[in-house]
Formats: C-alpha cells, structure tokens, sequence
C-alpha cells in the first residue's frame, strides 16, 4: 500500500467517501459563511449606505484612510464644483433623495478595501432611468464630474471619486422588472443586489450565471460595469455571453435603449458589449437582462489538500477528464491563504495541513451519477498521490461552509494590513511562479505574498501584505509585476477592471492603436468627460 494511505488524511478522505455529504461533520466548523451584507473587512462603513454594516468584534479600529489625492500624483481636471443652485436642482429631480450628510458621505467616498478616499460632497440615489437621465443632463450642461456607484466592492478604486465628483447611486434601482420562466431571461434595474437576485430565481428553479464573494453587496450593475467573472465563470462564461441586453444612460442625458432579451440579434453593431466591463466611464447602466440557466438539481464540493502546485495542475487536468460536463468551478489557494482565514476570520481547516488547497465544485442533475463520477476521480487524486487529503460536501450549509475558506480570503487579506493587489491571467503552468519569485524578491519587506485564484480559467489572485502602505514595497512590485504578466502575453486585469489605481498599466496588455480607438470612444459618447474621469483609461497628456 502506498504511503499516504496510512496517513489521518487518507483515513479521513475513507471517511468522507463512504459518507458523501456527511464527511464534514467530523471537522469542527466556525460556521461562518458568506456574509449576508459585506461590511468592510475592517466592520467599518466602507460600504455604499444601502448595505448593512457587519461589526466584527475582534476586528482592530479601522486606520484613517488616506485621500487619494494626497497618496497619489493626480491633478484635479477644470470640472465645474457643486453649487446651491445644482443642489436645489437634484432636490427637484429627486426629492428627499440629495444626501449631503458627510456621515453617509464618508461611507461612499472610501472603498472596500479602504485603500482609495475622495472628497464628493453630493450623493445622489434616483430610482428610475429618468431620474438618471435628469440628473446626467444637469451635470453634462454644468460640467460637473459624475462618479456612478454601485455596492461599492470594486477591488480597483474604480467606485469611489478621486476629488469631488458627484456620486450617483444605484442603490435604489432595485426592482426586478420581469422573469421569463421557460427562457430564464432576468430583467431588472441595476442596482438589484446580486444574491437579491440569486435568491429571486433560484425560486423559480434558476441560477444566477455569476457568483463571488461580494454577492451579499454587490450590483447587477456593477456586474456588467466591470465585467465581473467570479466563482462560475468556468461553467456559464462570460457577462459578455450571458448578457442579452442592457439600458444604459449617457453623459448627456440620453437613455440608450438596447435592453432586448433575444438570444440572437445581429442587426448592426452589438453596443451593449461597450458598456460591459466600461466601468461607469461610458454611460451608467440602468437594467440589464441576463440569461439564466437551470438550477442544477446536485451540488457538491471536494475540498482537498495538495502537496505542490504541480499536483494542483495535474488535480485540474484529471478532474477535467474525469468529471466532463459536471464540473463548475475549480479553485486553488495557497497555504498562506489557509492560515490568514484560520487566523483573522477563525475559519477551520477541514483537512490536513497542505501546501496547496483546491475546491471543487461539480454541479449535475443526478445525484447518483454525479456522485459516481467524483468518487472514480477522487479514487484516482488520491492514489496517484496528487491529492493527500480531503472532504466532500452536498449539504447545503456545509457546501457553504467550504466554499467560505475560498471567497473570505480577500476579506482575511485586509485585516492583515495594507494590500497590494493583482489580479492576472497567466498561463496556468506559470501560474504560481510568480508568487514565489515574488516571495524571494520582496523577503521580510513583506507580510505575506499569497496566491490564490480561479486557477480554471487561469486567473491568479496575487496579494501582497504589509503592516502599512509602503512606497518601498510599490517600488518592488510594480512595474515588475507587470513586466511580468506581459512576458507571458498574460492580462494585468482578467476580471477586476482598471479602475483608478491600474489605469496607468492597460498598456502592458492592449497594444497603442486599441489604446487610441479607447480614447476616441471615450470622446465620442462622453465628450466632456464627465463620467468617473480619473478612471480605467491612462491619463492622456
Ligand atoms: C469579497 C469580495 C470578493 C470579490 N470577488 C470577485 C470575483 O470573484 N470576481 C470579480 O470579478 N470581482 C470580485 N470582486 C470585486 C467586485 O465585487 C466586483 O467588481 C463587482 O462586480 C463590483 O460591483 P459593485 O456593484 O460593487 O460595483 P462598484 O464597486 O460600486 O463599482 C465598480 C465599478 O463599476 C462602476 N459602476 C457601478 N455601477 C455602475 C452602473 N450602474 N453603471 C455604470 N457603471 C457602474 C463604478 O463606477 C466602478 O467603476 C470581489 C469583491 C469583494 C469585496
């Protein structure tokens, strides 16, 4: 009998093989999962007002965040500033919904991970398309910058004002429109939180086509403004595929009807894929349709520890052969990660130490068979020796209690001090050489280098900590981070945007003529440049 057969793990892995779905229930649980509203990961008011606002007991004071315009070289552009006579002209468009109070104000003008701060002295929360369209028409004629927020968990600084632009919310756009239950096609206005939505058609026998950890707060919105990808993404695709059609309203004043719901529609240019991933810098985007697939009838997930990131490869292409059509999402994590949501979150690890964790999610509509084909490929992981330990969950909340040790990590990462962050798309086989040249160059300059990521579609999650922000530690990560990522022809974005704070590197992945075509779109639909300057594309001289 081979080694690792006499080890706990195995013995456990027995264990959770036998008792698909119960395996869980010999580990300890924290029995934290997804947080049903994301407070900051500080339990501050880092959120947009809408959210609730999770206090964590144990979390230390959140540090004074630093104003974006102090930490960074940017010059405010000759936008006009906010009057009275503008404020009693938003109180006419949408009344009782001006909010000037800078308690509320504060929460919206700092971003999740408390990195970015602006200094917006005006929130505005209309509720329909033509309070949006009002309001725009007001700022395009007065020349007054528009920063347009959705749940405010973008990761790129993208959602708050760099200066004082006016912060247009869709955090009252919360209706679902209409549900098509033979088609699956969601309506609905922007601002419908996304597990708001998930739990409208699960109802209904349908899922959302994306998930991710910021689901709790996050916009449909704000989906489709950056293109999310996110914990599905393996499976469904694409917002670029799942999205039918979507309304958005322009800088001037102008609603931009393309809110169809038909699968096939090739009359002229596809405008709505401008809007997607445009991160608020083309037009605000104010319902969408999206196509949403069944409901699968059987969810598991294996989570199993792994020796080297080699194994971890060869864990993907196994299971990818084995378990074909049921697969739906395949992540890994580093054992650094493991140890930030042990330490700061007060998770448990459901299996052994490893240098490696992956989870996979496999999602069918038989049980039985589903069940089958993930016992033949886990009999394989494990007596190849790819894996050394693991469990399997079908249980509802134990299948979220899994789930929780991969999307808490962002939120572990920021209560361990300043984060630098990098979102990439490498060849999976260079994935996590990165990460560990990264170790060897920044030494005990850095907290942690972590990696983690949807590592089936070849998506790093790179996160570096330090006690504080460091220019030392910026000066040693970048531009070599994107030095990098471009070597490999990889993408120093794959599915976070550009925002404020990577706008400056887009050039690492888009050659100089899609750079200018970039620009003059910008300069077509925007002309003024109104919406969210500051943000996604390079500052031109
Ligand atoms: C814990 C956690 C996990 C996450 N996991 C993932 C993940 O797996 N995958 C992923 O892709 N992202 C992830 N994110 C990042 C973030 O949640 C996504 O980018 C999300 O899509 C942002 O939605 P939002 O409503 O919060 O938008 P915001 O953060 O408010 O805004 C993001 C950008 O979109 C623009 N915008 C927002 N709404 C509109 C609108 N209606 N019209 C035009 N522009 C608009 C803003 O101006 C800004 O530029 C995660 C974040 C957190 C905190």
């Amino acid at each position: 009998m081979a080694p690792h057969l006499v080890q706990p793990g195995w013995r456990f892995w027995r264990q959770a093989a036998c008792t698909l779905g119960a395996s869980v229930q010999h580990r300890t649980w924290a029995g934290a999962s997804r947080i049903p509203r994301l407070g900051s990961p500080w339990g501050a008011t880092a959120t947009s007002p809408r959210v609730y606002r999770s206090g964590f007991s144990t979390a230390p004071r959140a540090p004074e965040v630093m104003l974006t315009r102090e930490r960074y070289p940017v010059r405010r552009l000759p936008f006009s500033v906010v009057s009275g006579e503008d404020l009693a002209a938003f109180e006419r468009i949408v009344p009782g919904r001006v909010i000037t109070d800078p308690e509320v104000l504060e929460a919206s003008n700092v971003d999740w991970l408390r990195t970015v701060r602006g200094s917006s002295v005006l929130l505005l929360r209309p509720r329909t398309t033509e309070e949006v369209s009002h309001i725009l028409r007001h700022c395009h004629e007065r020349n007054l910058a528009v920063n347009p927020q959705g749940g405010n968990t973008g990761m790129v600084g993208g959602s708050v004002p760099v200066f004082d632009e006016v912060i247009l919310s869709t955090a009252l756009m919360n209706q679902v429109i209409s549900f098509h239950d033979m088609s699956g096609t969601l309506v609905c206005q922007a601002g419908c939180v996304l597990e708001d939505l998930s739990r409208h058609v699960e109802e209904r026998g349908f899922v959302m086509p994306l998930d991710l950890g910021a689901k709790g707060s996050c916009h449909i919105g704000g989906n489709v403004a950056t293109n999310a990808g996110g914990l599905r993404f393996l499976r469904y695709g694409s917002l670029h595929g799942t999205v039918l059609g979507l309304e958005a309203v322009l800088a001037d004043g102008t609603v931009l009807n393309c809110l169809s719901t038909l699968r096939k529609d090739n009359t002229g240019y596809d405008l709505k894929q401008l809007f997607i991933g445009s991160e608020g810098t083309l037009g605000v985007i104010t319902a969408v349709s999206i196509l949403c697939p069944p409901k699968p009838r059987a969810v598991s997930v294996a989570f199993l520890g792994c020796p080297g990131f080699s194994e971890v490869l060869q864990t993907f292409s196994t299971c990818k052969g084995l378990l074909g059509e049921i697969l739906s999402a395949y992540e890994f994590m580093d054992a650094e990660c493991m140890w930030l949501v042990t330490r700061h979150l007060r998770l448990t690890s459901p299996v052994q130490e490893s240098p490696f964790y992956v989870l996979i999610e496999t999602s069918g509509s038989r049980a039985g068979h589903d069940a089958e084909k993930l016992n033949d490929f886990l009999e394989q992981v494990l007596s190849s020796g790819l894996v050394t330990d693991g469990t399997v969950a079908t249980d509802h909340m134990k299948v979220k209690a899994l789930w929780a040790l991969r999307e808490r990590i962002s939120e572990a990462l920021s209560r361990d001090g300043y984060v630098y962050k990098y979102d990439l798309s490498l060849p999976t086989e260079r994935l996590y050489d990165l990460v560990t040249d990264l170790r060897a160059r920044l030494g005990p300059r850095a907290k942690h280098v972590v990696g983690y990521g949807h590592l089936g579609d070849g998506n790093l999650h790179l996160n570096v900590t330090s006690e504080a922000f460091s220019p030392s530690v910026l000066g040693a990560l970048e531009p070599y981070v994107y030095e990098w990522t471009a070597e490999q022809q990889g993408s120093v974005s794959a599915e976070h945007g550009l925002g404020f704070k990577k706008r400056g590197v887009l050039g690492y992945s888009k050659p100089p003529e899609a750079l200018h075509l970039m620009q003059q779109l910008k300069a077509l639909l925007d002309p003024k440049g109104i919406l969210n300057p500051y943000k996604t594309l390079p500052a031109q001289a």
